[in-house]
């Protein structure tokens, strides 16, 4: 890359790792302590990378300098970059740092390189760049100083970022799919097709891939879908194998196949992979309008043009104004418009430490639709509609599930669909079936009927701005409108939480909150009023002031309920009648509202079923409890909540019953102790097919990989549990053993912030980085991304990096657990166990068991990922139950040792050292 030929500014960097500081000015390189680094920061704005890091690692909130993170944002919009000094050099092409003292070097000629790259007449982010850096002028933008002399101002004026998206077109609607059955033979030479020609032939990847066939069959009857239940191990190429077939079934019959995931991680990959098995040129020979491949998520992962064009113009002030100024840059490049694991960085919105990201997503459903200026144009409405038209649909759990039970048009509901990580399908359920009347929703409810009060800003508007036409149209609309802006009136407002916490309730549903928390604090008994996490108690025993107080509070509900649903009668009606005024962007708007009404009446059904029955007997199908949620003993919400006993029946209404095919699939599908006796029960049981009376067809294939040769199971004996010195230690000496390369995984936040407090300067100084979740100022996909790019780096996290992680290679070669992962013992997962227990007649530890070898197995999974991985799988536990050992592959060695023995076999294995093992009195684990 060529240097800036404006002669650089002396800028000084600073660089700080847990290992030390280091300041680079003229006088050269040389490591400071914290103070000095402070104070040099405070004299003259440094350079740096990742500003909220340095200032943590220095102790000092309120650093700020020249973070070159946010130039990076600003050059190369919609880039990827690994936030760490390796991943700039890398994406730089500069040399990368030998150590920690060459990287304020670095700094420096990255910024050189940056600075450069603006004044390349070949600099392909050109176009709003002037535009945007004299509103960043303005915003007192650190950087815009030393931009502004090396961007010139273009000869034509720079379009508008909101004139220059494309827009999207209207596609003729489709006709229905053709009726075909795929061929197995067929099915192996679309497989092959994919894999390429060359590759070995995969025996158990081809049974999967015509296994999976068996779902597009067409369908026999009503509310029958052909249902595959797949569990393949780790390596079997299940991506592929169930392509092959899903593609093939696209081409012929025209219709959309829907692959739902439930990690981002698999997502990606996902749209990867899927450019082979769905080529555009294939699509558009067969008239196809749009891209074949679609990735769509929830509302509230894109960008709202409307509310970022709120946020230029003076919605938001100070950092967040600048923040949202690269996101319009980024804006104008982006593939899809996806903010949270898309192509804006993922630690963009950490650099501005405020929640000004989600702001600018579409939240809770304030869209305006065709009345909004930027409709056309709209990232959101563009995937929804090429997902109608697409051969492939890429979701998530969630919006398959929300997209089955509601969607706007029949072209968007998805018929076939593969369930990737179906071991997941049953919690994906239980949220989106969940109803939850706290104080956090009923409040954005308020908000949604009235819109903004008092001084509160934004765009946001209430039901009879967004409606205004309607209502001068429609006298009974109007008066529906009215209504039910008044008896929204009575729902919870801005500082309703310090209302109740104070004891000064206001209206019937903070009467109710204020009732909630009195009773949760009383009844509490889980241990969590010293540590400060969320209480909870059942909806039992309610004495007679409370029923009195939920009466009330339903009698409010049904009193907005009442006029929503007129409402939504009157749109219909309207729709219906056809105005002259109601051109096609009217309808499209009275459609979405009418649509947005229809959710929320339901919304407010739930609960007000859920306060019905506080007074009388418990419905067996439903577990409703009252809960209070904190976090480090702050207060954050108030409610009650109701969950399905078995959300795989909702499940089975709404997604299984209007399908005609659907495969659910993973590595970890049935429990390992089943799978090894060929029972099907619980995968079965979860699959939701019972509910329709389905039997699904079951197909397994072990994994190919050599886990005999490539892991072992080290089950540590000699950690006392809730010793946090001694698990602390532990975590030290087995990263340090491993040379980096661990994924330590916890079940408390508590443990894991104990546990890095006291290890990761004593690692950091040797050369290891220690990285964690819930600690380090960086979201959890930058974290992965950091971790994965360098071998020496070591993560620490929670529930989310025990099956979101897939970093195959040398930079995971070692998975540390706390202790045995057991289920948390709430009021919702008592329920369940006492289910269980009573149905299969097994006692309660059988239902904990599955759940802690599913937890077990998918941690493992992260291990080894290709068939050249090796790794150590350490569990630290003094009792670890033998009959939780099924939870590995079957050839996998497993034993119990001694701390020193684990570090033994760790670090033997990483120095190379043959067949490291411990000493003889620890014995091989025998199965069960
Ligand atoms: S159509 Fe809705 S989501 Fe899209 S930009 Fe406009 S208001 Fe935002």
């Amino acid at each position: 890359m060529a240097a800036s030929s404006l002669p650089s500014p002396p800028l000084a960097a600073i660089h700080a790792s847990h290992s030390g500081c280091w300041l680079r000015d003229l006088a050269g390189t040389r490591p400071v302590g914290k103070g000095e680094a402070i104070m040099a920061a405070a004299d003259t704005p440094l350079l740096m990378l990742n500003a909220p890091l340095v200032a943590s690692r220095l102790g000092y909130p309120d650093l700020s300098g020249l973070d070159l993170l946010e130039l990076f944002a600003f050059i190369h919009p919609a880039r990827f970059m690994v936030p760490t000094p390796k991943g700039l050099a890398q994406a730089l092409e500069l040399t990368e740092p030998a150590s920690d003292d060459a990287v304020p070097e670095l700094l420096q000629a990255a910024a050189d390189a940056l600075l450069a790259a603006c004044e390349d007449p070949a600099w392909p982010e050109r176009e709003g760049a002037w535009s945007a850096l004299q509103s960043l002028v303005r915003l007192r933008w650190p950087w815009a100083g030393l931009l502004t002399p090396r961007i010139a101002q273009p000869q034509r004026a720079e379009r508008w970022l909101f004139s220059r998206l494309p827009e999207w077109e209207e596609a003729p609607e489709r006709p229905q799919p053709a009726q075909i059955v795929l061929q197995d033979d067929a099915i192996t030479a679309r497989l092959a097709e994919l894999t390429g020609s060359g590759a070995e032939a995969r025996p158990a990847q081809q049974a999967y891939a015509r296994a999976a066939g068996g779902m597009f069959a067409p369908r026999g009857s009503q509310r029958q879908p052909h249902m595959v239940l797949a569990q393949a191990g780790t390596g079997t190429g299940k991506t592929f194998g169930y392509l092959a077939p899903a593609s093939l079934w696209a081409e012929q019959s025209g219709g959309t196949v829907w692959v739902s995931t439930y990690t981002k991680a698999l997502q990606r990959q996902l749209r990867r992979e899927s450019r082979a098995a769905f080529p555009p040129e294939r699509a558009a020979q067969a008239g196809r309008i749009g891209p074949p491949v679609v990735v769509r998520k929830g509302r509230e992962n894109y960008l709202c043009l409307l509310n970022l064009e709120d946020a230029l113009q003076g919605g938001f002030t100070g950092r967040p104004a600048i923040m949202a100024q690269l996101v319009a840059r980024w804006a104008a490049y982006s593939q899809d418009g996806d903010m949270i694991g898309g192509d804006l960085p993922g630690w963009l919105g950490t650099l501005f430490r405020k929640r000004g990201i989600t702001a600018l997503t579409d939240q809770r459903g304030e869209c305006v639709y065709a009345g909004c200026p930027h409709f056309r144009k709209c990232f959101i409405e563009r995937a929804a509609r090429a997902s109608a038209g697409a051969e492939l649909v890429i979701a998530n759990h969630a919006l398959v599930m929300i997209n089955a039970a509601r969607a706007r048009e029949p072209a968007q509901r998805p018929t076939r669909i593969v369930f990737d990580e179906g071991h997941h399908v049953f919690e994906a359920a239980d949220s989106t079936f969940a109803a939850a009347l706290t104080g956090a929703e009923t409040v954005e409810l308020r908000r949604w009927v009235i819109g903004p009060e008092g001084n509160q800003r934004g765009r946001r508007r209430g039901l009879a701005a967004r409606l205004a036409d309607v209502a001068s149209y429609d006298d009974e609309g109007a008066r529906a409108i009215a209504d039910a802006r008044e008896a929204a009136s009575a729902l919870p407002g801005d500082g309703w939480l310090a209302r109740v916490v104070e004891g000064a309730p206001f209206g019937p549903l903070e009467d109710l909150l204020a009732e909630t928390r009195e009773l949760v604090l009383a009844r509490d008994e889980s241990g969590g009023q010293e540590a400060g996490y969320g209480l909870e108690t059942e909806a039992a025993q309610l004495g007679g002031s409370f029923i009195e107080v939920a009466g009330r509070a339903q009698e409010a509900l049904e009193a907005l309920r009442q006029p929503l649903m007129r409402l939504a009668l009157r749109l219909e009606a309207l729709i219906e009648d056809g105005p002259d005024w109601l051109d096609g962007p009217a309808r499209a708007r009275i459609e979405g509202a009418r649509g947005a009404i229809g959710w929320r009446t339901d919304l407010i059904g739930g609960w007000i079923a859920l306060l019905a029955r506080l007074g009388g007997p418990g419905d067996p199908e439903f577990v409703d409890w009252l809960a209070l949620e904190r976090s480090e003993g702050r207060e954050w919400d108030i409610g009650l909540h109701r969950r399905y006993l078995d959300p795989m029946k909702p499940f089975a209404e709404a997604v299984l019953a209007g399908a005609h095919g659907v495969m659910m699939t993973s590595a970890t599908l049935s429990d390992g102790a089943e799978t090894a006796s060929g029972d099907w029960t619980s995968a079965v049981e979860r699959s939701g097919a019972p509910h329709l009376g389905v039997r699904p067809q079951v197909f397994a294939a072990a994994s190919p990989f050599d886990y005999a040769r490539n892991a072992e199971v080290l089950i540590v004996t000699d950690v006392p549990k809730g010793d946090i010195p001694a698990l602390a230690n532990a975590y030290g000496r087995l990263i340090e053993a491993s040379g980096g390369g661990a994924l330590g995984l916890f079940t408390a936040i508590r443990r894991l912030r104990a546990v890095y407090g006291r290890i990761a300067d004593r690692l950091a100084r040797g050369g290891l980085p220690l990285f964690a979740q819930h600690v380090d100022p960086i979201d959890t996909g930058t974290l992965v991304d950091i971790f994965r790019d360098d071998p020496r780096a070591s993560l620490l996290g929670t529930d989310a990096l025990r099956d979101g992680v897939d970093v195959p290679g040398h930079s995971l070669r070692l998975v540390v657990m706390e202790q045995v992962p057991w289920p948390k013992p709430s009021i919702l997962h008592r329920a369940r166990r006492l289910a269980h227990a009573e149905k299969f007649g097994s006692g309660g530890q059988a239902h904990d068991d599955r759940i802690i070898r599913a937890r077990l197995a998918q941690a493992f999974g992260r291990l080894i990922r290709t068939g050249t991985d090796k790794g150590h799988f350490v569990v630290l536990s003094s009792a670890f139950p033998s009959r939780l050992l099924t939870a590995f592959p079957p050839d996998t060695p497993v034993r119990r040792v001694t701390l020193d023995a684990a570090l033994q076999s760790v670090a033997g294995s990483v120095s190379g050292a043959e067949g490291a093992r411990a000493p003889q009195d620890q014995t091989d684990e025998t199965r069960p």
